[in-house]
């Protein structure tokens, strides 16, 4: 090796300690970008590469890093429910939080295998390509207005579930829901946080903001959303939709004014996340 130069572990050591004044989890980061940048698993990094010589791509990645860049833009690539998904910051970073739609879904349906999956605001896919993952003979359709993000949800489509349609389309113009036809379960994860949120950096300067920012309450796609789940569902369909901790209850009387019934389900925090809407008649 070279005089001077760090070794993998050495540069991960280095870049931990520079990382800690920007993040809370800056050794992981530091392991996951040295292994993007070395083209390994970071299961391999740490049992084989610690030794060699830091490769000279890794300083710029923890640069990003410092300036509050999230790791999964960085690399372009963020897991979701087992699922290895491309990202951009086209599209928001799928969160573990968001898992719990998925199993809401699978506790209310039970044994009642859905046919057809409809994701409202779909970004990488990452809410669609989980629920096919787990009901792989249903029908997807994945819905989004940004162009950028189809393409995302597209390229994971392909990986993931290649029969699952990614098509545009946006709730704030009048008609966009005509033709959709009804689903047996329906997935949203809409924006939903107040226009004057405090966000940590990482997410305000480099989240997208159409897929974060839904008015002074945040409830400005609920509005939309929620009065139109009767139409777009089957009998015996529920509707799963993601919702900020403190929002329960304003989005529950939506449901509730709609004719809908409501469950409330919580986070691995504790925290209110997901409500299932069901109880339609036609
Ligand atoms: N959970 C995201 C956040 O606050 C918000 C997601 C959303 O608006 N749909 O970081």
């Amino acid at each position: 090796m070279a005089e001077g130069r760090l070794t993998v572990a050495e540069a991960i050591r280095t870049a931990a300690q520079d990382l800690a004044a920007t993040s809370d989890t800056a050794r992981l980061d530091a392991e996951v970008l040295m292994a993007h940048a070395l083209g390994v698993s970071r299961s391999d990094l740490l049992l084989r590469w610690m030794r060699e010589p830091a490769p000279d791509a890794f300083a710029a990645l923890v640069a990003r890093r410092a300036t509050h860049e999230p790791v999964a833009y960085i690399t372009g690539r963020a897991e979701f429910y087992g699922l290895d998904l491309a990202v951009s910051p086209a599209v928001l970073i799928p969160r573990g939080d968001s898992e719990t739609l998925i199993d809401a879904a699978r506790t209310v349906l039970a044994d009642r295998a859905p046919t057809t999956i409809l994701d409202l605001g779909t970004g990488s896919g990452a809410l669609l390509l989980a629920a096919l993952s787990v009901w792989p003979a249903a029908q997807g359709l994945g819905i989004d207005r940004s162009a950028a993000a189809l393409e995302v949800a597209t390229g994971n489509a392909m990986r993931h579930a290649p029969g699952a349609d990614m098509r545009r389309g946006d709730w704030t113009q009048p008609g966009w829901a005509d033709g959709l036809g009804r689903f047996d379960l329906v997935l949203a994860n809409p924006p939903y946080v107040e226009d004057a949120a405090a966000l940590a950096p990482s997410v305000r300067a480099f989240e997208p903001a159409g897929a974060l920012f839904a008015g002074p309450d945040g409830l400005d796609d609920y509005r939309i959303l929620v009065p139109l789940l009767p139409r777009l569902l089957t009998p015996g369909g529920i509707a799963v939709v993601e919702i900020g901790h403190t929002q329960a209850g304003s989005v529950v009387a939506l449901g509730t004014s709609a004719g809908l019934s409501a469950q409330v389900f919580r986070d691995l925090g504790g925290r209110d996340r997901a409500i299932v809407f069901s109880g339609i008649k036609v």
